[in-house]
């Protein structure tokens, strides 16, 4: 059984991460999809709660008509110590044969457990990444473009656009008010 593992934020799920999928599932019968962070919500690098960012993983894997039976979507919460997470994943997911990323710390975490790393191919990398999504939606410009409509629904279902705005603003006031602080 050709079983391997990808982990990623998702912090949204955009069209990079399904074109990843999609090539990935050519090679191998099983895919298992960990979303990272999976604890972290309410940031502006973090705005998606795991279990949201589960349900619109759900969603575009079924709008991209991706076979149910071929993938594990396995939410990964962070832990402190690095040099004990690649066992954590262990713990927390199937056997896999090795992982897809192009994450350079995850990249070097597993190789030091002599797993293999695979470095997908980069789709569009300079908008379809979510930081990119993010700061579009800060700056009013077109950000649905980059996700699968899916996502762009369970974004405006969850009221993310709001959230991510919202906590923008409440970020600048703590600048504004940490500088007022330093300056006396
Ligand atoms: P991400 O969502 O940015 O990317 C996920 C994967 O998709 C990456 O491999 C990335 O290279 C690939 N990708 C993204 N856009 C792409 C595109 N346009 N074309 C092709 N590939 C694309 O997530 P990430 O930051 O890589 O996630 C790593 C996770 O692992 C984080 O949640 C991190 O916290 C976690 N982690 C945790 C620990 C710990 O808890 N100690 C240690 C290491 C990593």
């Amino acid at each position: 059984m050709k079983r391997d593992l990808i982990v990623g934020r998702m912090q949204p799920v955009h069209k990079g991460h399904l074109n990843v999928i999609q090539e990935t599932l050519d090679e191998v019968d099983e895919l298992i999809i960990g979303i990272g962070s999976a604890e972290k919500s309410h940031r502006l690098s973090n705005p998606f709660t795991g279990g949201e960012r589960v349900l619109m993983l759900t969603k575009a894997l079924r709008e991209y008509d991706i076979d149910p039976s071929k993938y594990y979507i396995i939410p990964l919460e962070d832990i402190a110590c690095n040099s004990l997470w690649v066992g954590h994943v262990k713990m927390l997911t199937p056997p896999f044969r090795k992982v897809i990323s192009g994450n350079a710390l995850v990249k070097q975490l597993f190789a030091e457990e002599n797993i293999p790393h695979k470095q997908p191919h980069l789709f569009n990398r300079e908008e379809y990444s979510g930081t990119e999504v993010r700061r579009r939606i800060l700056n009013n410009e077109d950000w649905q473009s980059l996700l699968p409509k899916s996502v762009v629904k369970v974004i405006e279902e969850i009221k993310g656009i709001e959230r991510i705005r919202n906590i923008a603003q409440k970020e600048v006031s703590e600048i504004a008010y940490e500088k007022k602080t330093n300056q006396n």
